[in-house]
């Protein structure tokens, strides 16, 4: 499908350097939003956006699993470079990728960074927001206008560069000619209302017009942060994407009725593959949980390695601890803390103890400049 973009990105007016990267090569458009100390958020939200650039020959719409996968290799370059420097440890980056496809978009997305289609004047977020207040609001604990106001909407649980493994959302929806898609960082959602959003969006001709006009708008209301706005307009060709249509195969006249020993052997070999299906699923249930662990805390708050998943199915936990460690979750900065308290997935029990082992490692470095900052005091 043909695309029209608009972008613009804008330090803000409080924040020092701009630490928001985009990415708009059609098909592919992506915003990262980087953190970390000095200029490290920045490195993080470039890596970012250069691996999926370099990757953009890897992915196609026939396999959504490859924006996933560009995610993943963006987060292990961004991690392995955080263990490479001191000066770049524990920086991250959200990160919101786009593929506009005939008739359909894919999305992939870690962090706090948002997706919105507009339609028909209407605005639909497209994004959970990976945040502590994200997962409130999805719960029911607080509205959707408590968390722009809440204390802690700034605590991410999700991010790319924080470690080694990480949990990406995939999404597909719907695309039409003369849809408005938009991608932007924090920035502008923190500042301004989706219903503002989209009154500014629906009034603008043009997405360059929209995005600058989105950016003002945040700026007003005190561009508190970096804001970086992408504008994605769908048109050219229309293209109402047919689903498979299913041809109705029903039986010619000429063939006979079935006999009933003919549908009992039918019936019975229906019965059959379901009890295989039972059994398969089963026994890969059980193959999945004994070869899965986590990084997670337990009822005292020692970081602890379990094995199996650390959500709970039905109220049923479905995990053990199989290594506990010296580590307890007052050592580490806060920003770990709501990651660890869900359950840090890894591939292996040699993953999870190396990623204690780094959290080790975190734990002293904070300590350390909790000294520094004391000794100032
Ligand atoms: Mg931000």
């Amino acid at each position: 499908m043909n695309t029209a973009v608009g972008v613009r990105t804008d330090v803000g007016r409080v924040r020092e350097g701009n630490e928001d990267s985009y990415l708009a090569e059609p098909p592919l458009f992506a915003i990262a939003d980087g953190m970390g100390g000095h200029s490290a958020g920045e490195v993080a939200s470039e890596t970012a956006v250069k691996v999926i650039s370099d990757g953009a020959a890897q992915v196609s719409s026939e396999d959504p699993r490859s924006l996933a996968r560009l995610l993943n290799n963006a987060n292990a370059a961004i991690y392995t470079k955080a263990q490479s420097d001191a000066a770049l440890l524990g920086m991250g980056t959200t990160c919101t990728l786009l593929m506009a496809g005939e008739g359909i978009a894919h999305i992939a997305h870690v962090g706090d960074s948002r997706a919105y289609r507009l339609r028909d004047g209407v605005i639909e977020q497209l994004t959970d927001d990976h945040t502590l207040v994200g997962r409130m609001v999805r719960e029911g604990q607080i509205s959707p206008e408590e968390a722009q106001h809440h204390p802690q909407r700034n605590v991410i649980t999700n991010a790319l560069g924080l470690d080694s493994n990480i949990a990406v959302d995939l999404r597909e929806i719907e695309a039409r000619a003369g849809d408005r898609l938009l991608l932007c960082s924090d920035g502008l959602s923190s500042m301004v209302s989706d219903l503002d959003i989209a009154a500014a969006a629906n009034a603008a001709e043009d997405p360059q017009q929209a995005a600058e006009a989105l950016v003002e708008l945040a700026l007003e209301a005190g561009g508190e942060d970096n804001i970086t706005v992408l504008v994605i307009d769908l048109g050219g060709k229309d293209a109402p994407a047919p689903g498979p249509q299913r041809t109705d195969t029903s039986p010619g006249p000429s063939s006979a009725a079935p006999t009933t020993s003919r549908r009992r052997r039918k019936w019975l070999g229906a019965l059959l593959l379901l009890l295989l299906l039972v059994a398969a699923v089963y026994g890969a249930g059980n193959w999945a949980l004994d070869n899965s662990y986590y990084v997670g805390v337990d009822e005292l708050d020692r970081v602890t390695i379990y094995q199996g998943i650390p959500e709970r199915i039905a109220g049923l936990t479905l995990a053990e601890p199989v290594e506990p460690s010296a580590l307890s979750l007052e050592d580490l900065p806060d920003s770990r803390h709501a990651l660890l308290r869900q359950g840090m997935k890894v591939e292996s029990l040699d993953e999870a103890q190396s990623t204690v082992s780094n959290l080790s490692d975190l734990a002293r470095e904070f300590q350390n400049q909790r000294a520094k900052g004391d000794s100032k005091a």
